[in-house]
């Protein structure tokens, strides 16, 4: 039996989450539910999955949760960064699927990670902004990272044992890998006339083709800013200089991503759009078990594509490579700014083309920083945060 930590558990992955250990109650519990200030999603959770505890990041959420939940039902409700960061670091915890949305979950899963817990990592901004760190504290406590992503997902299974035992620190070279194939949708606007970029509204930017997701991440698909984190995500996971690292736009999202080998065989991973295929290999590997997502009918799928990227449509994807380039400092504050910038967007006070122009404008102000520690980079985010509130106000005159 896993004990399981689901930070986010009212969000999508959380959710998706939630359905594939319902379905292997054996093997999985959630004793642990963790969201910020959703009180009846919270409530609703806890009345089904029965947590041993229920953690709210907002205090008065937690006050209310506290006084709805029937007494008899023995739900521990916390609050507060220490009582977190200790839930990370419980012996009675197994394994922690990392789904906060955002540098918000860079804390409490890099407590988990030090703590040497499972970690099923879906909240990709926390790479892209600890990137080293974080690779090195798993490798000192020995936590087993997994991939959640669908594309890490996929690559991670594309590769050979060797490699994913050395996640972060593994040889690509020696492995025989000539490139990653980093795949990717293109989003809602891969075919819209660019003239009509400026006035797409939220509504039409969550409306993601393939996939049901949060608004974050569903603006950062419009952008492709999904796919440049993600091109970081990979550059860390695995071990990946520029040069192994290629971007593929393939619409239908049948094929997860692929790995190209040396002597020309490409392996790719396949399965219908469902974050529950890879949220079930990341609980069950290295076994597999049932995840509810129906299986891929190949005369239904009929055509694959693939196109490279058009960075003009989406420059976002170039920034985030170049960020990738420039290092650690450049990627924490395209992080923070794109989050503000989404924010601004998602709350109509920011135009969506204008989400790149903040990023850039961010980029351009990126300090001659070290970052040798989790508060270094909290600062750093904490200032690019500044700069982007700064770009959005001299874009609104
Ligand atoms: P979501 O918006 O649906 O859910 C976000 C969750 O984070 C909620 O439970 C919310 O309560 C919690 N949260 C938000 N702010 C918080 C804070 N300050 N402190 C603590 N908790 C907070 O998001 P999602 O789509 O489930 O995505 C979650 C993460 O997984 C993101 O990093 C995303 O990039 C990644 N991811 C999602 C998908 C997907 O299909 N949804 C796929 C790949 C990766
Ligand atoms: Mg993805």
């Amino acid at each position: 039996m896993q004990n399981l930590v689901i930070l986010g558990a009212t969000g999508s992955i959380g959710a998706s989450t939630l359905s594939v250990i319902s379905r292997n109650p054996q093997a999985y519990r959630a004793y642990a539910l963790v969201a910020n200030a959703s009180v009846d999603k919270m409530l609703a959770l806890c009345l089904e999955h029965r947590p041993v505890i229920a953690h709210m990041v907002d205090e008065n959420a937690a006050a209310s949760l506290r006084s709805r939940l029937p007494a008899a039902m023995n739900v521990q409700v916390t609050t507060g960064t220490p009582d977190l960061l200790c839930l990370m670091r419980s012996p009675d915890v197994d394994t922690v699927m990392a789904a906060i949305v955002g540098a918000a979950g860079l804390l409490p899963t890099f407590e988990a990670v030090k703590a040497g817990k499972r970690v099923l990592l879906a909240n990709k901004e926390a790479l892209v902004m600890s990137g080293r760190l974080f690779i090195d504290a798993a490798k000192a406590s020995g936590a087993l990272v997994l991939p959640v992503d669908s594309e890490h997902n996929a690559i991670f299974q594309c590769l050979p044992e060797l490699v994913q035992s050395h996640l972060g620190h593994c040889d690509l070279d020696t492995a025989g890998v000539s490139h990653i194939l980093l795949t990717g949708s293109g989003g809602p606007f891969l075919t819209s006339d660019l003239t009509t970029f400026a006035t797409m509204t939220p509504a039409q930017a969550c409306k993601h083709p393939n996939w049901s997701m949060g608004p974050k991440i569903s603006v950062d698909s419009a952008t492709m800013m999904n796919k440049g984190l993600e091109y970081i995500e990979a550059r860390w996971l695995f071990n990946a200089g520029p040069e192994q690292l290629k971007v593929v736009i393939h619409p239908q999202s049948v094929i997860h991503s692929m790995v190209q080998y040396v002597d020309g065989s490409v392996v790719a991973q396949m399965g219908n759009p469902d974050m529950r295929t890879p949220i079930a290999h990341c609980l069950a590997y290295p076994q597999r078990i049932a995840s509810g997502v129906e299986p891929l009918d190949f005369f239904k799928v009929g055509q694959l594509s693939f196109h490279e990227p058009d960075f003009e449509r989406f420059p976002c994807l170039a920034l985030a490579m170049a960020a990738s380039a420039q290092g650690q400092e450049a990627t924490t504050v395209l992080n923070a700014a794109n989050e503000i910038a989404v924010e601004a967007f998602l709350g109509r006070q920011l135009k969506f083309t204008d989400i790149a122009r903040v990023n850039e404008l961010c980029l351009g102000r990126v300090p001659a920083a070290t970052l040798s520690s989790i508060d270094d980079i909290l600062m750093l985010d904490a200032e690019a945060r500044r700069y982007a509130v700064e770009a959005i106000a001299a874009l609104a005159q």
